[in-house]
């Protein structure tokens, strides 16, 4: 099984409307956030590559026009998902993204298949 993993970076302030009042995450505060998502098979293209991640710029576009510097009011798991979607549409291959929230938190969605 071969894998790959490519990483991403963004900065942005973080607000989650849906919890308590007094709950850290219900008060507006920021994180560099960071993203790696990675790809899985069995077997490599001629190249070498399992895909050329050049193919994931459509993930670092997104990243970069809705996300970067901005105000993100859903959770790390939903960014995750997020991305994972965006992923798999450029690269079939998407197995796993995870997204720290800061050094300490991680939130990841992982292909079953
Ligand atoms: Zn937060």
């Amino acid at each position: 099984m071969f894998r790959v993993t490519k990483t991403f970076y963004w900065e942005a302030a973080h607000l989650l409307p849906l919890v308590p009042r007094d709950h850290k995450c219900g008060q507006l505060h920021g994180h560099s956030f960071r993203a790696e998502i990675t790809l899985e098979s069995d077997i490599l293209r001629a190249d070498g590559f399992i895909r050329d991640l050049a193919e994931l710029a459509p993930v670092a576009k997104f990243i970069r026009e809705n996300w970067d510097d901005s105000l993100l009011t859903i959770s790390t798991e939903e960014m995750a998902v997020k991305l994972f979607d965006k992923a798999r549409e450029a690269c079939p291959e998407t197995k796993r993204v995870r997204v720290y929230e800061g050094r300490t938190i991680w939130a990841e969605f992982e292909a079953h298949l």
